[in-house]
């Protein structure tokens, strides 16, 4: 048990703005401008006035008047993240910026009791199951969620679910444009309590906000963090969509994690198009994402540090921890959810979720679940911290980031220097196509396969992964 976390302090943190060249409205549509947005949505959902509007790629735009207020600079984290002043207030003097994994007081594989939850999920539906308790119990009003936008499938929005049906809706994994934080201008006269589940950047806007405002601490006492590496642009699906769409057709959904009688890890990307064709990817989630990250704009991802959603209450993953054997440790096709217990009031929700017998639970340590994500926190950790030191030697634009960075070791810059060569290739649209092709073909296939199998003998030898 390494912290022992306190709830979170509500005392106004004395922060300045984290750049004044930002400000109000004008300085939003500048970190757009800068290429600083991860379109978490927050500016949209805080104003107090409704300035913004989603633009068609996920950014906000003015579509009111603005009154001056700043609320919105101070809350966006795409201008920058002080984790410390963060941490401290949530955990205590105790923490400090650099932990792979973050302050972690306990760590489970768990599915959802209901075989409807569970089968409809991206692992083993813990996200949607808490959720369901809560609402259920009356512990909530809703739970602010994402789903499909009905208007583009490639994009996510937000939605306050408030029944088990909308709960359901939500399921799985959106790897691709998500705002949904949009969706807090919405609840400004509502008390709540209300839950969220939401990527790391988006939780870094929500504590800002909660340092100053102990009303957003109020009305939103629970957050589920989900680990993440990057989040697609919505560019990518519609390009994949382009190229993989029976000709004449265009995309009708994409369900990133739908399941096939294989069960986890093979539920994974799957595109219905307007013919009523569907596409459906050959390998499980990993693989997928893997591939078309390779050719996709990454943008303001490349400068994310939180791997593991280390503000949160509990973050979710996939339990991608293996044996002795390089198997899977904990595969049932039906999944599991691997679960970081970070603070007290997520840990009694864990627990009275088990106690209700609504969630199955078995503890591990939290090292397994490290294990298994080790590459991508040493990517957001290590790797990332160097590239925006050298953006920022480069004068070009970084968040603001006040915090220490271990020394940069040499396999870490070599590492780096092969990921952007790789990199090049999002820049050309033709060589985009033929990668993507590529991956989805037989020769990718074979070359994946082999890769996997690579993995498997690694980690039966002891070796970490590559
Ligand atoms: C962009 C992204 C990147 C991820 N990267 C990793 C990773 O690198 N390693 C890993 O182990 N796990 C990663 N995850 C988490 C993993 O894919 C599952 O979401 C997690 O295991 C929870 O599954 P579940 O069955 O418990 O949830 P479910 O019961 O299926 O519920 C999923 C919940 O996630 C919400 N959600 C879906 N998409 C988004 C989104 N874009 N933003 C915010 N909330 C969303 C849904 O609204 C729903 O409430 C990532 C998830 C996302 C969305
Ligand atoms: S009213 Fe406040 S929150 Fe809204 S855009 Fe203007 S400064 Fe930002
Ligand atoms: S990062 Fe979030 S808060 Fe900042 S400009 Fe983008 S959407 Fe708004
Ligand atoms: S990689 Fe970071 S910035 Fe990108 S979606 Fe995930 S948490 Fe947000």
């Amino acid at each position: 048990m390494k912290h022992q976390a306190a709830r979170m302090k509500t005392i106004p943190m004395n922060s300045p703005p984290d750049n004044n060249r930002y400000r109000n409205v004008d300085g939003i549509l500048k970190v757009v401008e800068d290429k600083l947005c991860h379109r978490c949505g927050a500016c949209i959902g805080l104003c107090p006035v409704s300035t913004f509007g989603i633009d068609r790629n996920g950014y906000p735009m003015q579509i009111d008047d603005c009154i001056e207020c700043n609320i919105c600079v101070q809350s966006c984290s795409g201008l920058g993240v002080d984790y410390n002043t963060i941490g401290e207030r949530m955990y205590g003097q105790e923490y400090t910026y650099g932990d792979m994994m973050g302050p972690v007081i306990g760590a489970c594989v768990a599915h959802a009791v209901d075989e409807t939850i569970r089968n409809n999920a991206a692992s083993g539906g813990v996200v949607t199951q808490l959720f369901d308790y809560l609402l259920e119990s009356g512990q909530i009003k809703g739970a602010i969620v994402v789903v499909e936008d009905p208007e583009n499938p490639a994009m996510g929005k937000g939605i306050v679910a408030r029944t088990r049906e909308e709960l359901l809706q939500s399921q799985q994994s959106r790897y691709t444009t998500s705002p949904h934080l949009h969706i807090l201008n919405t609840i400004h006269e509502e008390e709540g309590p209300f839950a969220l589940v939401a990527l790391p950047c988006q939780i870094h806007s929500l504590r800002k906000r909660q340092m100053v405002d102990p009303r957003w601490t109020k009305k939103i006492p629970i957050i589920i963090g989900l680990l993440c590496h990057y989040s697609l642009p919505m560019s990518s699906t519609e390009e994949a969509a382009a190229l993989l769409a029976p000709p004449g057709t265009s995309l009708a959904h994409t369900r990133y994690r739908q399941r096939d009688e294989r069960g986890w890890p093979f539920n994974t990307l799957e595109m219905t198009f307007s013919d009523g064709s569907v596409w459906r990817s050959p390998y499980g989630p990993a693989q997928t994402f893997n591939v078309i990250s390779r050719i996709s704009p990454l943008g303001r991802c490349l400068q994310c540090l939180d791997a593991a959603a280390e503000f949160s209450d509990i973050s979710i993953c996939d339990p991608w921890i293996r044996d002795e054997r390089g198997n899977w440790k904990y595969e049932e096709p039906e999944g599991f959810s691997g679960v970081l217990i970070r603070t007290k009031q997520g840990a009694a929700v864990v627990e009275k979720a088990v106690a209700a017998g609504r969630l199955s639970a078995k503890a591990i340590p939290p090292e397994e679940i490290r294990s298994g994500q080790q590459q991508m926190m040493v990517e957001k950790k290590l790797r990332t911290a160097f590239r925006i030191d050298v953006r920022r030697k480069l004068k070009m634009a970084v968040p603001s980031y006040p915090m220490e960075f271990a020394p940069h070791q040499r396999k870490v810059i070599v590492h780096e220097v092969l990921f952007w060569f790789m990199r090049l290739i999002p820049a050309f649209k033709p060589i985009r196509g033929f990668f993507l092709q590529l991956g989805f073909s037989r020769v990718g296939r074979y070359l994946i396969d082999r890769r996997m199998k690579r993995r498997e003998r690694r980690a039966a030898a002891g070796k970490p992964a590559v």
